[in-house]
């Protein structure tokens, strides 16, 4: 009995990787939002699809852990890494008491790398990624991770910077980091990536504060290292003048 969690990277296709593509083509029954679905819908053609909005994850991976109890073989789709902010950790939760459903989770290229690479080198040396969304985690928890990014001089890649429903985090992010970093810090924020209308801007942090993001960008914020080289955004790792 076999359940693969598989990450299809930023926009699918593409960016998946061949283990992950392999994988897919042995699985007969596939689990995912639909606009997932939607970004590799050549590679899942005649196969059966559990298909739930954005919010139904518990529904989703009990559907697929029914499915892979019926002998299905089954694949449930996460964007980006399935581990990172993904389904990998509750679909070994939901069939914690089904030790006979073999779950493999096949890694996937998370948006702090494919974002990254788009903007240039901006995690080049130590780095916090961290979640605006308080839906799941307490904002209070929040503030404290960015605190203490802050105070390390990590450079920071923040997930989830703001939805319908929260326009602030990314500006009450931005001045956590001020009381620790200066406003001329170079920043980035990539939108789309991997898919059609993938655009990314250089900012700084004290203009970060007042820009508008939504769900679907990811946001970069350098150290005190961290410059602008023609263009790219660029974090030194220190080889350069050992
Ligand atoms: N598992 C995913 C992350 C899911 S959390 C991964 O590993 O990438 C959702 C957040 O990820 C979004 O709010 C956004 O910050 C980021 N993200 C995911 N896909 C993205 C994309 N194609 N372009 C920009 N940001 C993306």
């Amino acid at each position: 009995m076999k359940l693969y969690v598989i990450g299809i990277g930023p926009g699918g296709e593409e960016q998946m990787t061949l283990r992950a593509v392999r994988a897919l083509e042995q699985c007969d029954c596939v689990a995912g939002y639909g606009l997932y679905l939607d970004l590799i819908d050549s590679l899942i053609q005649g196969k059966e699809r559990i298909q739930t909005g954005m919010t139904r994850e518990v529904d989703r991976c009990t559907a697929a852990r029914d499915a892979a109890l019926a002998g299905h073989t089954v694949a449930v789709i996460s964007s980006g890494d399935a581990g990172i902010y993904g389904m990998a950790g509750l679909m070994f939760e939901v069939c914690e008491s089904h030790p006979e459903i073999e779950i493999e989770v096949i890694p996937g290229i998370t948006a702090a790398s494919s974002g990254g690479a788009v903007l240039g080198a901006p995690l080049t040396n130590d780095f916090a990624v961290v979640s605006l969304s308080n839906l799941l985690t307490p904002w209070e928890t929040i503030e404290k991770r960015l605190h203490a990014a802050a105070a390390g001089d990590f450079c920071l890649c923040l997930y989830n910077p703001a939805s319908k429903r929260r326009t602030d985090h990314l500006q009450k992010a931005c001045d956590i980091l001020l009381s620790e970093r200066a406003p001329e810090t170079p920043c980035g924020i990539v939108r789309n990536i991997g898919r059609e209308g993938e655009a990314f801007t250089l900012t700084t942090l004290g203009a970060l504060r007042d820009t508008n993001v939504d769900m679907l960008t990811t946001v970069f914020i350098g150290n005190s290292q961290t410059k602008v080289i023609n263009g790219h955004l660029v974090t030194p790792r220190g080889y350069h003048g050992v």
